[in-house]
């Protein structure tokens, strides 16, 4: 078999065989293909889908790239939730301490920003020390002792997906279904998860658009979840304005912890409520809803939620020192508030103008290894519905280089008038 066939076959919209996706990824992941005809792989799929027998191959091949843990005689269930990506999207990050403060243990695996879209791993990285590739015996060390793991993929675990992803983010070939569906789910599977929880995003700042493509992601990464016999829920949220107020990775931050300390804008803590509430019914822990919300807000007031994180920061080594004091956090050069030109009420809030503003300021990569810049960002201080004075602020910048400031100012003011 060559890699460049099978790349002509499916530029040619011929379905692959399950002997061929082993044999690219295979290939792939032990270098002997290289990234150009991995990406160039990435376009065909993008442009020429898969079918879900495609699909569920693909996803099995990235999952068995590296180890897939068994964890059961480590525990009786692993709870993990997983975003499909989205701007101010920082849910994770304050959703699996509050999940693992009320008792289910928490192992998941993220990844880095993709495309217009934050990702867990490069907000985590400004936290100094927190290490993101934990080894298999790591992983499994740390979930027994502590009941909470949040790593990246790593040579171990799914390294086809941290290979693959990479080259996705820098070659326009993010917004495929089935590789979304592959890469959320291989990682979900090699983790171990047992029962997983699936946030799809859907809006303007969603790779899905619209709520037919949201719906056909979510139920195949829930068939794919069930395949693979994992308990496996997905539920569709709003993505068409950034969540909560904070975009970017040191601000993102801030603002999850803040939540951990009950200071939240309401859009960002009613989503978290909610997904907790959903990962504690499908990990057993809550007979329904309403006990799950009840749960979640208690880990909240009694301080629990918190606590796990302060755990699950200092286990893989980062300075707890940052959740202590969020004022610790890399700051940019530049600041400005941007007050509104007129008075008016806000009807947009364009989540993926504001993504990509963020992307052009530094928090993502226009290359693959780029190194980012975690202090810069957005602070949107009106969402859709909100009442507007004439020189009344909207957002603030926060950048490293004033010329950025000014081309970010201009991209983002005129998306609310
Ligand atoms: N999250 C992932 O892990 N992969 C994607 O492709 C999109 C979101």
């Amino acid at each position: 078999m060559r890699a460049v066939d099978i790349i002509i076959k499916k530029r040619d919209k011929k379905e692959l065989t399950s002997q061929e996706i082993e044999f690219f990824i295979r290939g792939f992941t032990n270098g002997d293909i290289p990234d150009y005809q991995a990406s160039a792989f990435a376009m065909t799929v993008l442009l020429n889908g898969m079918t879900s027998r495609e699909t569920k191959d693909l996803t099995l091949a990235m999952a068995q790239s590296g180890q897939v843990l068994d964890l059961s005689k480590i525990v009786d269930v692993v709870v993990d939730k997983h975003s499909s990506g989205g701007v101010g999207d920082k849910t994770s990050i304050s959703v699996m301490p509050m999940v693992a403060a009320c008792g289910l243990p928490v192992g998941k695996m993220s990844g880095r920003g993709l495309g217009f879209s934050g990702g867990t791993i490069d907000k985590l990285e400004s936290i100094p020390g927190y290490r993101v590739n934990l080894t298999t015996d790591e992983f499994k060390q740390q979930l027994k002792e502590k009941g909470i793991v949040l790593t990246g993929q790593s040579l171990d675990l799914a390294p086809a997906d941290g290979k693959m992803y990479a080259l996705r983010d820098v070659t326009g070939t993010v917004p495929s279904i089935p590789l979304i569906a592959s890469s959320i789910m291989c990682k979900k599977i090699a983790a171990g998860a047992t029962a997983i929880v699936l946030d799809v995003k859907v809006g303007l700042g969603a790779f899905m658009e619209t709520l037919d493509e949201a719906r056909k992601l979510a139920s195949l990464m829930v068939d794919i979840g069930h395949l693979a016999g994992r308990k496996t829920v997905a539920l569709l949220s709003d993505m068409n304005q950034p969540l909560g107020n904070a975009v970017g990775n040191s601000l993102e931050m801030i603002e999850a912890i803040d939540l951990l300390r009950g200071n939240a804008p309401v859009d960002y803590l009613e989503h978290c409520l909610h997904v907790t509430a959903h990962v504690l019914v499908v990990g057993g822990r809550a007979k329904d809803l309403n006990e799950g919300r009840v749960l979640a807000e208690k880990c909240i007031t009694d301080g629990s939620a918190l606590e796990k994180f302060r755990v699950l920061v200092q286990a893989q080594g980062g300075d707890v020192a940052y959740v202590d004091d969020v004022n610790r956090f890399e700051r940019a050069k530049y600041w400005e508030v941007v007050n509104a030109p007129r008075s008016g009420f806000v009807s947009q809030v364009h989540a993926r103008i504001v993504g990509e503003a963020a992307v052009t300021l530094g928090a993502g990569r226009a290359k693959k290894g780029d190194p980012i810049d975690r202090a810069v960002g957005f602070i949107i201080h009106k969402k859709v519905g909100d009442g507007v004075e004439a020189g009344g602020p909207l957002f603030e910048i926060h950048s490293n280089d004033e010329t950025k400031l000014k081309a970010a100012r201009e991209a983002v003011l005129c998306i609310w008038f």
